[in-house]
């Protein structure tokens, strides 16, 4: 047996997840439904919500886990979920005094927790929660050309990929055949896969994206206490993407990373904005290194309180302006500097 240098776990699991989600089906039949987009390459499932009416017009898209040591993510969208769903339930009314239920109207949240639940629990537990056998033996290879010393708990806490070894929010189609990742093959992190969209989750995301035509989309990630949401894009989109983030700065706190990331291209966010013109956002929670300890999640639930009503508020901001014609407002600006540092 090796020695992984794992202890019993506490954090936010895919089994605990699980548990919540059949929770979920039973406290709030009326304005959620729970699927799955399909299977990783561990035979997890990439569950899918859906808070509000399928049919609706107004759809956004609200993930998080793509990177597995980026778990508190997945506990702050189940946590939102659920927050979310009583305050619609019982009636109460939202930060600007309009009850949850007018809010959710003609609108729906696609909601998936935890893109990358083979990476997260390789960051978890070791190769040791990964149950395929040759893909165990290929997180061991991993870590065996990547130096991870025995007992190698700090190499495997800080996993990024999914079990293949593929940086899933580097497997987009926007600028993924000049981005050079540095790796070249599967790693813990950056190495963007043969293709983009060849892994299984970030196909996934993609599809459900090209199908549901989200109006906005929100991907979590740890951790900066930043928000990302250029990626070179021009004219309405620019305008609606930059006002979108400054609304999630104001409700979070957190900066607005205002510079073009021309490093570090791939991500599900530059594809949702080059490929698809979705006004879309990258929220990075948190101030410590990642994995976040638990001792953090109470303060960022705080500070990411209102992001799913300021995200609705979004789209019907977006339509009232359009209604008044304000929206030929001269152009900002496309283009920016390059940023101080790359998302995570
Ligand atoms: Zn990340």
């Amino acid at each position: 047996m090796y020695n992984t240098g794992f202890g019993k776990f506490s954090g936010y699991t895919y089994e605990n997840m699980k548990n919540d989600l059949e929770l979920f089906e039973k406290i709030f039949p009326e304005n959620l439904e729970v699927d799955s987009l399909g299977k990783t390459a561990d035979e997890r499932e990439i569950f899918h919500l859906v808070a509000g009416r399928k049919e609706a017009e107004d759809k956004v898209l609200i993930f998080g886990g793509i990177h597995g040591r980026e778990y508190m993510t997945s506990q702050l969208i189940m946590e939102q979920t659920a927050e979310f769903l009583s305050a619609v339930s019982k009636g109460r009314k939202s930060s600007r005094g309009e009850s949850y239920e007018t809010l959710l109207e003609g609108k729906a949240i696609h909601i998936v927790p935890m893109a990358n639940p083979d990476g997260v629990t390789i960051s978890q537990l070791g190769p040791g929660g990964i149950r395929n056998k040759k893909i165990r033996e290929l997180v061991w290879q991993i870590a065996k050309e990547e130096g991870g010393r025995l007992p190698c708990g700090p190499y495997f806490t800080r996993w990024k990929a999914n079990a293949r070894g593929v940086d899933l929010n580097r497997n987009f189609d926007a600028q993924w055949e000049i981005y050079e990742d540095m790796k070249g093959k599967p790693s813990s992190r950056q190495y963007k896969g043969r293709a983009p969209e060849c892994e299984a989750e970030s196909a996934a995301l993609a599809e459900l994206t090209r199908r549901e035509r989200f109006k906005r989309t929100v991907s979590y990630h740890s951790s900066g206490a930043v928000i990302y949401w250029n990626f070179g894009q021009v004219g309405e989109l620019y305008r609606q993407s930059r006002r979108f983030a400054g609304r999630i700065a104001a409700a979070t706190g957190y900066d607005l990373e205002e510079s073009y990331d021309s490093l570090d291209p791939a991500g599900y966010k530059d594809w949702a904005l080059q490929k698809l013109q979705i006004p879309s956002i990258t929220i990075e929670i948190g101030r410590a290194g990642s994995p976040l300890p638990a001792c953090c999640f109470r303060e960022i639930l705080r500070e990411n309180r209102t992001v799913w009503e300021e995200t609705l508020y979004s789209i019907t901001e977006e339509k009232e302006s359009r209604k008044k014609g304000r929206n030929r407002e001269k152009e900002l600006p496309g283009h920016r500097a390059a940023p101080k540092k790359g998302e995570d």
